[in-house]
């Protein structure tokens, strides 16, 4: 920690830093911050910055609202841009504390680092690489977002028809610039969609990385003045934005879901993982997929999974098993998307895969077929059940499920709920577009 101090200091100095950005994030996963100017350096390591919690959603009663930000001093980046003025800024990812000194329970980072503990009784650390998908948007002359771009792409395709190369270029180069790996960034199947991979990390990294990497993409997309959005399903009838998560266990330096001798060469430990996924996957799916527009994605047709199975191939199903093995051996689970709050979708997910090794659950029997293209008959006979349809669904499945609770705490568990079924009743209660286009007339 001293070491770390005077490295901060030194790099503080060199480059100039006039300010330093303190970071949290609320329970959606919506990144908040506060600016201290950098003569408070000394206020910021000693942990001693408050904050009201009362204000931050899901956060505290007004009661009991002032709480402090202790930095992880591990993720101190000097940003490599500079604000308008011309200044140079430094970002601090924050863990929210109590006044007593003890951490608070409704912060996500908290959540996740419950459940990293868990498994490190287990004697595995946590790897996760996301795979994050997002459109970009033109705005019109007002400056408003409009749900339209000059772009005709689909998968893979290449300048001229592809539109976003410069703007991937340049999210790429600033996420290299604060320290990320990009591997690979490509136009998705939508028109104006793209994907940004960057290497997988132990899961806390993971989770600070895509809380970055989306204010990063969106910065960036507003400076070039377009509209960059994570919203699952923001145009329908074209795909909508996943954000696949590729997730191994390791014992020290070994990826324990890798077995030479096993049958696909998957350790049981890796089936069994896959088993409490799959068992819990309802539950889990309002902390991976928290939008009412969440499930206007996970409908048949667009590679979104629909239907709680697994596969060595095909795409279809919610958990996929892709052919790397050795270090890569991994289990990608398809139904999150980017809107989730990641400390909490890693700390579920997590928690849904070790109730699989703990109880040795056995998942179904894989299914290497379209599931799209089986009837109702033929998914009834394999006992293939559908992910929840609604948030509401997905909201009553977590109710029911004591594993994802765990994993919450009651803190965030009743947080969540009251916040999501408040989303929900907004929703419910507006008549939408659809109903007066389909009933008007003909009743
Ligand atoms: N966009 C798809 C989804 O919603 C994924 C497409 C892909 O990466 N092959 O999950
Ligand atoms: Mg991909
Ligand atoms: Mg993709
Ligand atoms: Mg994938």
């Amino acid at each position: 920690r001293e070491e770390q101090i005077v490295h901060i200091k030194e790099l503080i100095k060199e480059r100039d830093v006039k300010f330093i950005v303190l970071q949290l994030a609320d329970i959606q996963g919506t990144a908040k911050s506060i600016t201290l100017p950098v003569n408070q350096l000394n206020k910021i390591i000693d942990n001693e910055v408050m904050f009201d919690g009362s204000s931050i959603d899901g956060f505290a009663r007004i009661e009991e609202s002032d709480m402090y930000l202790y930095p992880d001093l591990s993720t101190f980046v000097i940003l490599p841009w500079k604000t308008h003025n011309g200044t140079t800024v430094a970002r601090l990812i924050c863990d929210v504390y109590m006044p007593d000194g003890g951490y608070f329970e409704g912060c996500p980072r908290y959540v996740l680092r419950r459940a990293l503990e868990k498994a490190k009784e287990m004697g595995y650390s946590f790897y996760v690489g996301p795979e994050p998908e997002f459109y970009i948007f033109n705005k019109d002359e007002k400056g408003e977002p409009v749900l339209e771009n000059n772009d005709k792409a689909g998968y893979f395709d290449m300048a001229p028809l592809d539109k976003g190369e410069d703007v991937r270029e340049v999210i790429s180069t600033a996420l290299e610039g604060l320290g990320f790996e990009v591997e690979a960034s490509h136009h998705e199947c939508g028109p104006g969609q793209h994907e940004i991979d960057f290497k997988y990390a132990d899961a806390l990294s993971t989770a600070d990385n895509i809380i970055t990497f989306r204010y990063v993409v969106r910065k960036i997309a507003d400076d070039l003045g377009l509209l960059a959005s994570f919203m699952p399903k923001p145009v329908e009838g074209i795909a909508g934005s996943g954000m696949h998560l590729n997730m191994s266990l390791f014992k020290g330096d070994k990826n324990i879901f890798f077995d030479p001798d096993a049958k696909n060469q998957l350790s049981d430990e890796a089936v069994y993982f896959v088993g409490g996924l799959l068992k819990h996957a309802k539950g889990l799916t309002a902390i991976t997929n928290p939008l009412v527009n969440s499930y206007k994605r996970l409908v048949p047709g667009y590679e979104a999974p629909v239907y709680i199975a697994w596969s060595h191939q095909n795409r279809s199903p919610l958990v996929r098993i892709p052919a790397k093995r050795g270090l890569s051996t991994r289990v990608e689970l398809r139904n999150p998307d980017p809107a989730c709050n990641p400390y909490l979708a890693l700390a579920t997910v997590l928690m849904a895969g070790l109730d699989g090794i703990e109880n040795k659950i056995e998942p179904p029997k894989s299914v290497n077929k379209n599931i799209y293209a089986m009837d109702l008959d033929e998914r009834l006979e394999k006992d293939i059940q559908a992910l929840p349809m609604s948030l509401y669904e997905a909201i009553k499945e977590l109710m029911n499920d004591d594993i994802v609770k765990d994993a919450l705490g009651k803190h965030v568990t009743e947080k969540f709920i009251s916040g999501k079924l408040k989303e929900w009743n907004s929703y419910r209660e507006k008549v939408h577009k659809w109903e007066i286009d389909e009933y008007l007339r003909g009743y």
